[in-house]
């Protein structure tokens, strides 16, 4: 029985690149875990609170920019990134995001777009390896 999004996920797919949203039902289809969309498109007002966050406002730092390619591109009128989250998750495991990664991008395979994945900015199919720590974070790759 594949996985199917909820409520929850689905609004957030709202405004997002169709290409995106293309790759994202697909990934559910065929994804050995179950993941929910928990950010899309992110207003330039969200991403300055994000970035207070551990700045000038409580909290761990989340965020190093204050652009975010969760902004709607004005190039298309869409947002072109997500953020995902396997469900249940458990923050020792990080198996989890690989194992949705992979969906992921074997689902950008097969419709034909391609994306890049926070964890792995260079592409070279190696997770964390720099330490890059955004596991959640999918784009298009323009
Ligand atoms: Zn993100």
């Amino acid at each position: 029985m594949p996985y199917a999004f909820g409520t929850a996920s689905r609004d957030h797919m709202k405004g997002v690149d169709p290409r995106m949203v293309k790759v994202l039902e697909r990934a559910i289809q065929i994804s050995p875990v179950d993941f929910k969309v928990i950010e899309g498109v992110r207003t330039p007002q969200r991403q300055k609170k994000l970035y207070a966050q551990g700045r000038t406002e409580p909290g761990q730092i989340v965020t190093w920019t204050l652009k975010s390619n969760h902004f709607v591109d004005p190039k298309t009128g869409f947002g072109r990134a997500v953020d995902l989250l396997p469900a249940p998750y458990d923050w020792k495991d990080p198996g989890q995001f690989d194992k949705m990664s992979r969906a992921m991008f074997e689902a950008a395979r097969q419709v034909g777009v391609k994306i890049r994945w926070g964890a792995d900015w260079d592409q070279d199919g190696k997770a964390r390896e720099r330490g890059e720590s955004d596991s959640p974070h999918f784009e298009l790759a323009l």
